[in-house]
C-alpha cells in the first residue's frame, strides 16, 4: 500500500481529530441546518462521532458501540458528551436521519475524497473495480427445514442469491445477501466510488457509474482493471465513453476460440504493435520487416483488440494492480468493520457501507495531512554527498596485514 505510513495514536485522539476536520464539521454543520424545531436531542457532533467510532473499533452494532462509549472516558471526552453517553434509541434515530439525509453523506464523502486527491495527487488516476460479497442479516434458505414447507418471507427482502468466487480455502458458490461493487486506486489502494446492490446484480452494469463518480469526484481514471467476469463488449465501450482504457483479461468465446484476437500476421511473421492513438480509438501493428504493402495498419479498439494490447508489459503490470481493490475488500471487512452485517434492508445496508468507507478513508485523510504538515516543519539536515560518505568508507577501510 503506497498511501502515508504514520505512527498509530489512541483510536480516541484519532475520532477527536476526525471530529475536528472540516469535511466532517461541514456535514455537522449541514445537519445541524435540519434540526429547528423538536427536542433538542444530544449534540449531532456526538452522533456523527459515534458513528466513526462504530467503524474506527470495528463494532457491529450500535448496541455494542453505546456500551463501549458508556465505559470508556476517553471516548466520551472525544465526542464531547462527558458523563451522558447517547443512547441506543438516539443512535438509531440518528441512523435513520443519516439515511433521510443521504445527500448530505454524500457531499461529505466527496469532500473527503476531493482532500485526499489534493494530498496525494495519483489518487484515482488507475483504477481496480470489483464486487464482494456480503451476507445478509437473514436466513435465505428456500425451505423451513429439509422436507419441510416453503418459507413464505425473509426477514431481509432486500438480499437474494448471488454468487461469489472462492476464496482461500473457502468453495466459491451462492450466497444470500448484497454485493458491494467499489472502484479502487491501484496506487494508493483507497476506496474512490462504491455502491451497495442486492445479491443477484449483475457485476458488469455498475463500472459505468462507478468510474462516474469517481471522475465526479475528481479522479483522472485513465484506466481501470477488472477480472474476467467484466469481458462483456458494452464495458469496453462504457470505459471508451469515458476515456477509460479497460484492462480486462479475455473469456474464451467462440471468436477468441477463433483466435480472431490475434494480433496481423504476414509470411514475414506475426505483426507488432507500434503504439495507439486514442482519439483516433485505434491501434497500429506493422510488418516485422516492413516488406508488405501497406507496411502498417490501423485497428480499431474493441474487446478483442484493445487499444493497450494484451500482449505487452503495460497491460501485464496494469493488470497486476488488480490485486489493489480485492486487498481493500479484505481491510474493510477485516479490519473496519463492514463485515458482519447486522442491519436489513438495502437502504440501511447501504448506510453502514457508507459509514464505514467514510470513516476509512477520513482516516487515510487526517494521516496525509498530518504527514504533510510534519515534513514541511522538518528541520533541514544538511545533504549527506555521495563523495563525502565513499571517502568515509575509504578510511575505515583496512587492507589485510601480510605474512
Ligand atoms: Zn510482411
Amino acid at each position: 500500500m503506497a498511501s502515508p505510513k504514520v505512527a498509530g495514536q489512541s483510536a480516541c485522539a484519532e475520532l477527536a481529530g476526525l471530529l475536528d476536520s472540516p469535511e466532517i464539521g461541514r456535514l455537522v454543520e449541514e445537519l445541524q441546518a435540519t434540526r429547528w424545531t423538536g427536542r433538542p436531542g444530544y449534540p449531532l457532533r456526538t452522533m456523527v462521532g459515534l458513528c466513526l467510532a462504530k467503524s474506527l473499533y470495528a463494532l457491529p452494532t450500535w448496541t455494542k458501540t453505546v456500551a463501549l462509549v458508556r465505559e470508556h472516558w476517553a471516548l466520551q471526552r472525544a465526542l464531547g458528551c462527558e458523563g451522558k453517553p447517547p443512547s441506543v434509541y438516539a443512535a438509531y434515530r440518528f441512523a435513520e436521519k443519516l439515511r433521510a439525509h443521504g445527500d448530505k453523506l454524500e457531499r461529505c464523502i466527496d469532500g473527503v475524497v476531493e482532500g485526499l486527491k489534493a494530498k496525494l495527487p495519483d489518487y484515482g488516476t488507475d483504477l481496480a473495480i470489483d464486487a464482494s460479497d456480503m451476507p445478509a442479516f437473514a436466513n435465505g434458505q428456500r425451505y423451513v427445514y429439509k422436507g419441510g414447507p416453503e418459507r413464505n418471507w425473509h426477514t431481509d427482502p432486500d438480499a437474494s442469491w448471488g454468487h461469489r468466487s472462492a476464496v482461500s480455502t473457502r468453495r466459491g458458490g451462492g450466497f444470500y445477501g448484497f454485493k458491494l461493487q467499489m472502484a479502487c486506486c491501484t496506487k494508493t489502494g483507497l476506496p474512490i466510488a462504491w455502491s451497495v446492490q442486492t445479491g443477484k446484480a449483475n457485476e458488469s452494469m455498475f463500472v459505468a457509474p462507478l468510474i462516474d463518480t469517481a471522475k465526479r469526484r475528481g479522479a483522472i481514471a485513465a484506466t481501470a482493471a477488472m477480472d474476467k467476469a467484466y469481458d462483456i463488449g458494452r464495458v469496453y465501450e462504457e470505459c471508451a465513453e469515458r476515456d477509460c482504457e479497460a484492462i480486462v483479461p479475455l473469456r474464451a468465446t467462440g471468436a477468441v476460440v477463433k483466435n480472431e484476437h490475434r494480433p496481423p500476421a504476414c509470411e514475414h511473421g506475426v505483426w507488432t504493435f507500434a503504439g495507439s492513438d486514442r482519439k483516433r480509438g485505434a491501434s497500429k501493428w506493422r510488418c516485422p520487416n516492413g516488406e508488405c504493402k501497406p507496411a502498417s495498419t490501423w485497428i480499431k479498439a474493441d474487446r478483442l483488440h484493445p487499444l493497450v494490447p494484451r500482449e505487452t508489459k503495460r497491460w501485464k503490470a496494469a493488470y497486476r494492480k488488480r490485486a489493489a481493490v480485492e486487498r481493500e475488500f479484505g481491510r474493510l471487512k477485516n479490519e473496519w468493520g463492514l463485515k458482519p452485517l447486522r442491519v436489513r434492508g438495502l437502504e440501511r445496508v447501504r448506510l453502514h457501507a457508507d459509514l464505514t468507507i467514510l470513516t476509512r478513508l477520513a482516516c487515510a485523510l487526517s494521516r496525509a495531512r498530518y504527514l504533510n504538515g510534519t515534513r514541511s516543519s522538518r528541520v533541514e539536515r544538511p545533504p549527506v554527498s555521495k563523495r563525502s560518505r565513499r571517502e568515509d568508507q575509504r578510511e575505515r577501510y583496512q587492507p589485510p596485514l601480510r605474512a
